[in-house]
């Protein structure tokens, strides 16, 4: 089959003729159809340190997916998730052990031994991908095959967006990148009152605000505190959700806090990013850090929002066909995007 892959230790990446995956007795082969590009393929793309200590070369990357199940393993009963050979599916790329304290009470998302797909085992920028059964998620007949391909990072904006209810809240998100922008929208669609998006980027910030943001504010140009203003925000954000990675945009948050505000953090911070701990302290915040998805908790509330009205299909803005994935590559790395499907 063909596959995208790490296959130098360098910057790019490479289309090859590879075998298909194996598939264990617990596994089930999956024939993509839509593969979107994620920040994280990027970091391998353009092999950053974090890449270069992470990632065995040669590796086929990719692990937002939409597909079909083509293929199943001995001790694999579809039966049991209601599924059959031929449905439609994307899957969880997150393969937990099942048998850590935490697996064993049903918090998958915080396994110790976590296994990522196209990361640390092959990947979905491939024709076929193989994940254990367990992790496979049935799209139902009313949701695209696009959307299907990004249920991985609407999955980080969803458990994030979720941690805290935000029901009448004024909630403000670091970092309108795909993650933050969909976040946005799930924060309007959930009841937010005032939803706040910062960025660097006016194309991202232009796209948060058609779905959903209720004002996206370039922090190169006005300062938060003005459009709190604005907006009659005497007080500050009850809820911040960081999805930036970047430690100036989450040291604002701490500043535009209210008192007892509460942050779930997605956000990846540098090595050493340091924080004013007064602002933690003297105002009393609660920090959540977000890892991933819940098995299958958040699952079963994305397909259940889509289908009662969540609009996320702008957040597609770019789609080529595989051969053609030096150009969905170039166009993410440009900052000019949402996201980038690849279709096979
Ligand atoms: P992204 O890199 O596309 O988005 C980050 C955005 O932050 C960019 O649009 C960038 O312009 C913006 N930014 C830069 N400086 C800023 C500033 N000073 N103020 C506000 N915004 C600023 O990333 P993404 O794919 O949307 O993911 C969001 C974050 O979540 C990243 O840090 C990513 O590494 C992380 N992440 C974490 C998990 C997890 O499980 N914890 C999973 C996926 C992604
Ligand atoms: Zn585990």
């Amino acid at each position: 089959m063909k596959a995208l892959m790490k296959a130098k230790a360098e910057e790019g990446i490479w289309m090859v003729d590879t075998s298909r995956p194996a598939i264990g007795p617990n596994d089930v082969l999956i024939k993509v159809k839509r593969t979107a590009i994620c920040g994280t393929d990027m970091h391998i793309y353009n092999w950053d340190a974090w890449a270069q200590k992470t990632i065995p070369v040669p590796m086929t990357v990719g692990h937002e997916f939409s597909g079909e199940i083509v293929e199943i393993g001995s001790e694999v009963h579809l039966e049991h998730f209601n599924m059959k050979i031929g449905d439609r599916v994307s899957a969880e790329g997150h393969v937990t052990c099942g048998y850590c304290r935490n697996c064993r009470a049903g918090q998958r998302h915080l396994c110790r031994n976590t296994v990522g797909v196209g990361v640390n085992r092959p990947g979905s920028f491939a024709e076929y991908v193989s994940v254990p059964a367990f992790n496979v998620y049935k799209l139902p007949a009313d949701i695209s095959d696009d959307m299907g391909a990004i249920f991985d990072p609407y999955g980080n904006a969803t458990h994030t967006a979720l941690a805290y209810d935000l029901v009448g809240e004024d909630v403000l998100i670091t970092g309108a990148g795909p993650i933050g922008i969909m976040a946005a929208a799930i924060a309007r669609f959930v009841g937010a009152r005032h939803v706040v998006i910062t960025d660097v980027n006016d194309y991202r910030l232009e796209l948060a605000e058609k779905m959903g943001a209720t004002c996206a504010v370039n922090v190169t140009k006005k300062p938060l505190r003005d459009v709190m203003n604005d907006l009659g925000m005497t007080e500050g954000f009850d809820i911040g959700l960081e999805m930036s990675g970047v430690p100036t945009a989450f040291e604002s948050m701490l500043d535009t806090m209210n008192h007892g505000g509460k942050i779930a953090m997605l956000g990846i911070m540098p090595n050493g990013a340091g924080i004013d701990w007064d602002k933690v302290i003297f105002k009393g915040l609660e920090i959540k850090g977000i890892y991933g998805r819940r098995m299958f908790e958040t699952w079963y509330k994305m397909g259940a929002m889509l289908q009662a009205g969540l609009d996320l299909s702008p957040i597609v803005t770019h789609r080529f066909s595989i051969n053609d994935y030096q150009k969905g590559f170039d166009v993410m790395g440009s900052g000019q995007s949402g996201k980038v499907i690849l279709e096979w």
